[in-house]
């Protein structure tokens, strides 16, 4: 507001120029005296000058003297006095005017004044005014900074609000997960509740089916009856035939003693007869022993074989004795042509009843012609025979397809996984007998446990078990053998099939599995080996051809060993150059990387391969002290067999187990190296058994990579694979801690049933 206003100095200056004027005014007083009074001496003829503006004083200035010689100074001084007068009410025009801008500044003056009055209070108005807005502005300041004070609190409230509310809206989604996973749980369970009544009714269904199966057996066992029935009818009357022909052939021989040309013709046709006749009773035999083979064949098809073999040797002795009947027929015969010859001179004297004799022999010639008719249809009758023979046979085939079938079904109604418990005879070979007393197991003989169980007397307690076959210590190698022969041909059969030897060191696991060198006491492995290749050979006559590949290896603490590397068998220190990695592929097929595989097509074959690994153990044994018995040994063959005939192909696997001893931590009271091989002997005995169980309980998942050995075995465990696990144990008193340990373990195995589902499923399709 202030600076709107002009500084007061600017009205100073003014004033002090209006002075300067005054001032110059009264200096000019003199020069208008002169110029009045130049101006009175020509007075009267002076115009009046009016100015209004500055346009009208610049002309005056302008004016000049007009056509005035120099000489004319009465003119000239006219001239000028006019100049004069007219300059003079110019300087009073400017006087005036002077002194009304004078005035008009006064009364500006007075005006500004009051104006600056006017300011002042205003002024003071204005500071009055911004005080109170200072006021009101401080006021307001505080009650902004209560309220930003008010905000901060209320957000601080609303932040641990919304903590809260995050931290219930996490608490209700846990609690709905945690619904969520009930619910689940009750669907699964609901599930497996539906699953359960499901295989229930399935058993049932089986049970039932099978109950069927064995009404239609019973059924078929009285047709055969009868078709044997029937057939002894139709011997009893070809015998009745035979009997009137041996009564023709009579006839015909008197007729003979009489008439001999006629004797030779009959003779001939009746010997044809003979022959035909015995062709045929023979044919008959035969098929009744084929009719016998094929009820035979429903009970024990193998037996069935043999009883053919039997058959064909009892045939084989009817036709010598046949034959033997024949060689008498032809003595008699040639005696009754001695007889003939000497009764030539008596048919010379008979010729004269020879036109009756040609009567007779008329006669004899329409017996031919019957002979003859009747030689026809006996022919007949072969054919129609040989035609039975030829459907006997493809029963035959047909008999061994369902042999298979029933043989699995047999195997499979005894359990996928079975339990033989073989318990080795007291050892005495230095004489001592320190701690080699027997601990007190017996075998009951009631007729349903002989050979099924075992007792033991432990303080004075009895304990019994029951597994599929307990081998007293009097079972022969041959007798265990004989027990596991079937099992051996579902190898060849196309089935995955393991057997296992598990017990404590010593107990006789590699006796069991190998044996010793000799015939009586050659151990599993080389007695399958050797079934294998006899059945192998023998199937060859229906089309089957067998390939086979062997390998074998040991696992020592959880790394692979290559039994049959070539060159010097290596140490495990030197196996870590090679990796022998397991791989499954998908269809079961499973690999271990740089592991020698060979093949094998006799028994020799392998007999040197497993005279080769038990070498290469041994040596193991030396160098690495006894590590035979802390490292589990796996023979593996595989087999795979096509048949050219049907186009039928089978791929099976044997595998056969020598496991560590199973002895536990607290008895071989194990430090160091040993500790860690027990701990891992340990360890993958019981993922052994953890996998047994868990298929057996059918757990979704099966721990097979637990271990080495289940890893290699996934293929070979559970599915409809078999295993057969024998658990050996030694009598002696002192080891009867690890035995009862032993016993239990294979009495829990001894429970499980592998494989029965996969059956289930496949009767109910
Ligand atoms: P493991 O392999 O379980 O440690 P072995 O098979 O080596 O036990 O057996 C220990 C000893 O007992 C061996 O000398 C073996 O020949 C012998 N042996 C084992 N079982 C029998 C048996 N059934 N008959 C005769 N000797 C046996
Ligand atoms: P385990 O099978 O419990 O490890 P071993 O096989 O080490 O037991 O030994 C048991 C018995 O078999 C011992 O008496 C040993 O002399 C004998 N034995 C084992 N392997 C051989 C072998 N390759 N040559 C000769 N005897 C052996
Ligand atoms: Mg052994």
């Amino acid at each position: 507001m202030a600076s709107s206003l002009p500084p007061r100095g600017s009205y100073l200056k003014k004033e002090n120029a209006g002075t300067a004027r005054r001032e110059m005014g009264l200096k000019v007083a003199p020069r208008r005296n002169v110029l009045s009074a130049i101006n009175n001496g020509g007075a009267e003829a002076a115009p009046v000058v009016e100015f209004s503006g500055r346009e009208d004083v610049e002309r005056l200035l302008a004016e000049k003297m007009k056509g005035k010689s120099k000489n004319d100074f009465k003119g000239r001084v006219e001239q000028m006095s006019d100049y004069i007068k007219k300059l003079r009410a110019c300087i009073r025009w400017y006087m005036e005017l002077e002194d009304g801008y004078l005035a008009e500044q006064e009364k500006l003056r007075g005006t500004l004044d009051a104006e600056n009055s006017r300011h002042t209070q205003l002024e003071a108005q204005l500071s009055n005014a911004i005080e109170e807005l200072k006021a009101a502005n401080l006021d307001l300041t505080r009650r902004c900074e209560n309220l930003e004070e008010t905000l901060s609190r209320e957000k601080s409230e609303k932040l641990i609000a919304a903590e809260s509310y995050e931290k219930e809206m996490q608490e209700r989604e846990l609690a709905e997960s945690s619904r969520d996973l009930l619910t689940v749980d009750l669907e699964r369970v609901t599930h497996d509740a539906k699953r359960f009544s499901e295989q229930l009714k399935m058993v049932q269904d089986t049970n039932k089916r099978l109950q069927e199966y064995n009404t239609s057996l019973q059924q078929y066992n009285s047709n055969l009856q009868a078709d044997a029935s029937k057939s002894g009818e139709t011997i009893s009357k070809l015998q009745k035939e035979k009997s009137a022909m041996m009564e023709t052939m009579a006839a015909l021989r008197e007729c003979n003693n009489s008439m001999s040309s006629q004797l030779e013709s009959s003779r001939a046709s009746q010997q044809e007869a003979i022959r035909v006749k015995e062709e045929l009773r023979k044919e008959v035999e035969c098929f009744r022993a084929e009719l016998k083979q094929a009820r035979d064949d429903r009970d024990h098809s193998v037996a069935q074989l043999n009883n053919l073999n039997i058959e064909l040797a009892n045939c084989k002795e009817q036709i010598g004795r046949s034959s033997k009947e024949c060689e008498s027929m032809s003595t008699k015969v040639s005696a009754l042509e001695e007889t003939c010859n000497t009764q030539q001179d008596q048919i010379q004297t008979l010729q004269k009843q020879l036109a009756v004799a040609t009567e007779k022999l008329k006669l004899a010639d329409v017996t031919a012609i019957e002979a003859m008719t009747g030689y026809e249809e006996q022919k007949e009758k072969i054919k129609y025979l040989e035609e039975r023979l030829a459907h006997a046979e493809s029963q035959i085939v047909e008999g061994d397809e369902l042999r298979k079938k029933l043989h699995n079904t047999i195997l499979e109604l005894k359990g996928n996984i079975r339990v033989f418990c073989r318990v080795r005879p007291l050892l005495r070979f230095h004489g001592d007998s320190n701690g080699l007393e027997g601990a007190s197991i017996s075998f009951p003989t009631s007729v349903e446990s002989a050979g099924r169980a075992i007792d033991l007397m432990n303080q004075g307690q009895k304990l019994s078990f029951s597994y599929d076959k307990v081998f007293d210590h009097n079972a022969s190698q041959e007798d265990v053998f004989v027990e596991i022969s079937q099992l051996v041909q579902s190898a060849l059969d196309g089935y995955k099939v393991c057997i296992f030897a598990y017990g404590q060191t010593g107990s006789g696991k590699t006796y069991t599995m190998m044996g010793r060198p000799g015939n009586d006491q050659k151990g599993m492995i080389p007695r399958s080996l050797e079934q294998i290749f006899k059945t192998s050979q023998s199937l060859e006559s229906q089309g089957w051809e067998y390939f086979m590949q062997a390998s074998m290896l040991e696992i020592y603490n959880e790394s692979i060993r290559d039994l049959l590397a070539p060159g010097r068998p290596n140490s495990f220190d030197m196996s870590a150059s090679k990796q022998y990695t397991i791989k499954h592929d998908p269809h079961g097929n499973t690999t271990v990387s740089d592991l020698t595989i060979i093949d094998v097509f006799s028994i020799a074959d392998v007999t040197n391969l497993l005279e080769k690994a038990s070498h290469s153990r041994s040596v193991g044994k030396t160098q690495m002290n006894e590590q035979s018995s802390r490292s589990h040994f796996v023979f593996t063959l595989k087999i795979s067999g096509s048949n050219k005939n049907t186009g039928q192909h089978v791929e099976g696997i044997l595998n056969l187990i020598d496991l560590a001893g199973s002895e536990r931590l607290a008895k071989s009271s194990s430090t160091g190296d040993r500790l860690k091989e027990t701990q891992s002997i340990n360890k993958s005995l019981s993922a052994l058994s953890d996998v047994i169980f868990a298929i057996a309980k059918g757990d979704d998942h099966v721990p097979f990579r637990n271990s080495k050995l289940t890893y290699l075995l996934q293929p070979c465990l559970g599915g409809d694979s078999k295993a057969l696990m024998f658990v050996n144990i030694s009598p002696e008193a002192s080891s009867v801690g690890e035995t009862i340990c032993s016993l239990r373990f294979a009495s829990r195995v001894n429970a499980c049933e592998i494989g029965i589902p996969r059956r289930r499923t496949s009767t109910s399709i």
